[in-house]
C-alpha cells in the first residue's frame, strides 16, 4: 500500500520523479554511497520494494545513462543539467529494479539521518541480491 507520493526534480527541472513510499518518510534512512562516482554527484539513495519509482522527461529531453564500478547497474542523469536522478538494475528476465536519489525529492529533509553504505565491498551476486529485496521493483522510466 502506497501511504505517501513524493515528486521532485532534477536542478534545470527537465526531468520529473515520482516515487510511491509504503511507510512514514521518517522510516526511511536514504544510503550514502560511498564510491567516487555517488560521492562527486551528491548521491543518497532511498528504495521501497512496496513502492513504486516513475521518472519523466520533458518533450525533447533525455536521459544520460552512465554505468560504473562493477557496471551492473545503470545511472539515470539528466542530460540537460547532469543531476543524478536514479539507479536501476534489469535482472535476466528484464525486471527493472531501482533507487532514487533521495536529495532531489520534495520533502526529503524528513526522512531519518542518512546512513553510509560500502557496496563496493559486496560482491556482484551479493549485490544484485539486495537489490532485488531492497529496490523498487516497480520502475517506470518515460522519455518524452
Ligand atoms: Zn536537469
Amino acid at each position: 500500500m502506497i501511504a505517501h507520493r513524493l515528486g521532485g526534480s532534477c536542478a534545470c527541472g527537465a526531468v520529473a520523479v515520482e516515487v510511491g513510499l509504503g511507510r512514514e518518510l521518517a522510516a526511511y534512512s536514504p544510503r550514502a554511497c560511498d564510491c567516487d562516482f555517488c560521492c562527486k554527484r551528491g548521491a543518497a539513495w532511498l528504495s521501497d520494494s512496496a513502492g513504486f519509482l516513475r521518472l519523466r522527461t520533458n518533450a525533447g529531453q533525455d536521459l544520460k545513462r552512465e554505468r560504473q564500478g562493477s557496471e551492473q547497474a545503470e545511472f539515470l542523469s539528466c542530460a540537460a543539467c547532469g543531476t543524478l536522478l536514479a539507479v536501476r538494475w534489469r535482472d535476466d528476465d528484464g525486471h527493472a529494479y531501482g533507487a532514487v536519489n533521495a536529495r532531489v525529492l520534495a520533502r526529503h529533509d524528513e526522512f531519518a539521518s542518512e546512513q553510509g553504505a560500502s557496496p563496493k565491498l559486496l560482491e556482484a551476486a551479493e549485490k544484485t541480491a539486495r537489490w532485488k529485496v531492497l529496490w523498487f521493483a516497480d520502475v517506470e522510466v518515460a522519455t518524452g
